[in-house]
């Protein structure tokens, strides 16, 4: 992995000193998941009143996590450091009713430790027609976005957003809550996961969510094709790669490495899924997950762009997708339901879909192609008890951003609010924890991992 002499820098004694006095960047070592590990350091406090902060509280204590409920003077000693902070507002019907749980979640914050997490609990805005309840939802995550630029030492702010008549006891809104207190989503911040149904079933053991569970990984020969190999494979998957014959060899490794099976495909061939299904079919008897990882950049502005250019990198990276899907839900192989649960689909979009960026209007479009891709199909695999999301990478420390000059790279690297790049690990975790079973009540959204990139969407 490219290095990032800068965040080794910033975190010695003299760098933490020089970049304190100058007013710097200060990146912090992030808390990144580790199965062995527990999920959290230290204690959690439950803000909210009721049967719903009621319902986390003991989501939380059969994790065994040190839980308060009642943080009053006193209650935490000024030495004590609190690793995450949920707050669950659920009874806001107005914005004025807001600034008790806003300012009794803001005086926990001076306690937090490092890598800490806010975690923010509330109903869909959009699942209300009242002005003042819209407005009140809509106020907690206006105010989970800025907390999260708020946050220090590598802490992250997020929010769970749930839809109207699913109450936090859903298999779905369990899993977006550890996923957000773990270490899996150290590079998420200043995001939403909206859980819509109660489809979803939890894992016998939450080291190996994907226990039992068949996937295929395309683009899987490197990168962050290759880190989602790996970690569907340590989360317990079997794993099919796929990649393109020139990249036959390196394929071959990481197949290896996940004890998976290689499948040399073009994913543009018009036979691509046929070859994925019947290569399934052959070696597992089975496919629960697809990740559409493949995909590549033709950059150019538009004023200088051609034909060749535009066309390849819509073809990988959404026209593939748009007709293997077509293929996998017509499948039979792909439509089985475990534990009330069917296929899971999470193709990769890009922070560039969301924002823009210059030089890329090619890939730009068939990014923002994938999320629209995404929302329109997710009635048909609701319809099978599974789901299909995107997640959104923003700067990813991989071969791919080691070239782009150095003064370029590095504001790239610094301008989100954890002031460093992801890691290809960060974006694989992400893609796991949706390709989970316990996840299948998130369906048809994108979410970014990004460390909050402040890429102005
Ligand atoms: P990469 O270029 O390192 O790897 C892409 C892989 O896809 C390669 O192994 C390549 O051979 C394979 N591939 C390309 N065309 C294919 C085809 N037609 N059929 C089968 N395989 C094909 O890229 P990466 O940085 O690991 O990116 C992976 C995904 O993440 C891409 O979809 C990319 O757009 C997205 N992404 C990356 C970043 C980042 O910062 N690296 C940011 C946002 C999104």
């Amino acid at each position: 992995m490219p290095k990032d002499t800068y965040t080794e820098f910033a975190n010695t004694g003299l760098g933490r000193k020089l970049t304190k006095a100058l007013g710097l960047p200060q990146p912090a070592v992030l808390r990144r998941y580790d199965p062995e590990a527990p999920l959290i350091p230290g204690p959690v406090v439950v803000l909210g009143e009721g049967e719903a902060a009621d319902d986390v509280a003991e989501t939380l204590l059969r994790w065994d996590l040190d839980v308060r409920r009642h943080v009053g003077p006193g209650s935490i000693s000024a030495s004590e450091r609190l690793s995450a902070v949920v707050a669950v507002f659920s009874t806001a019907a107005r914005p004025a009713q807001l600034s008790e749980p806003a300012l009794g979640l803001g005086s926990l914050l001076k306690q937090l430790g490092s890598s800490a997490r806010v975690v923010t609990v509330f109903r869909d805005p959009a699942g209300t027609a009242d002005p003042a309840q819209r407005a009140a939802r809509k106020g907690v995550e206006g105010l989970t976005r800025s907390l999260a630029h708020e946050m220090r030492a590598g802490g992250t702010a997020n929010g769970i957003m749930l839809e109207e008549s699913l109450d936090l006891t859903a298999p779905s809104v369990t899993a977006a809550l550890r996923f957000l207190l773990s270490g899996r989503s150290a590079f998420v911040s200043g995001q939403f996961i909206s859980v819509t149904s109660t489809t979803g079933a939890l894992p016998q053991e939450w080291v190996s969510p994907l226990q039992g569970q068949v996937a295929v990984v395309t683009g899987a020969a490197r990168g962050i094709g290759a880190a989602i190999a790996r970690t569907l494979h340590r989360d317990g998957a079997d794993v099919i790669t796929v990649d393109i014959p020139a990249a036959g060899e390196q394929l071959a490794s990481v197949a290896n490495e996940v004890s998976g099976t290689a499948l040399q495909v073009d994913i543009t061939a018009s036979d691509a899924a046929e070859r994925i299904l019947e290569h399934a079919e052959q070696h597992y008897g089975r496919l629960d997950i697809v990740v559409h990882n493949a995909g590549i950049t033709r950059d150019k502005l538009l004023a200088n762009m051609d034909l060749g250019r535009w066309d390849s990198v819509i073809a990988v990276n959404i026209e593939a997708q748009l007709r293997m899907n077509e293929a996998f839900l017509a499948s039979e192989l792909f439509s089985r339901t475990d534990s009330g649960v069917g296929p899971r689909i999470v193709s990769l979009a890009s922070t560039s879909g969301i924002a823009g960026n210059r030089g890329q209007t090619n890939y730009a479009a068939s990014k923002a192609g994938v999320i629209g891709m995404v929302s329109a199909t997710s009635p048909a695999l609701q319809a099978r008890h599974g789901s299909i999301n995107a997640v959104a990478p923003g700067f990813i420390e991989t071969e791919m951003t080691a070239k782009i000059p150095f003064a370029t790279r590095e504001v790239a690297r610094r301008l989100n609010s954890l002031n460093q790049g992801g890691r290809p690990e960060d974006v694989a975790e992400t893609i796991a924890y949706l390709a989970s079973p316990a996840a299948a009540g998130t369906s048809g959204m994108t979410l970014r991992v990004c460390g909050q990139n402040l890429v102005g969407a």
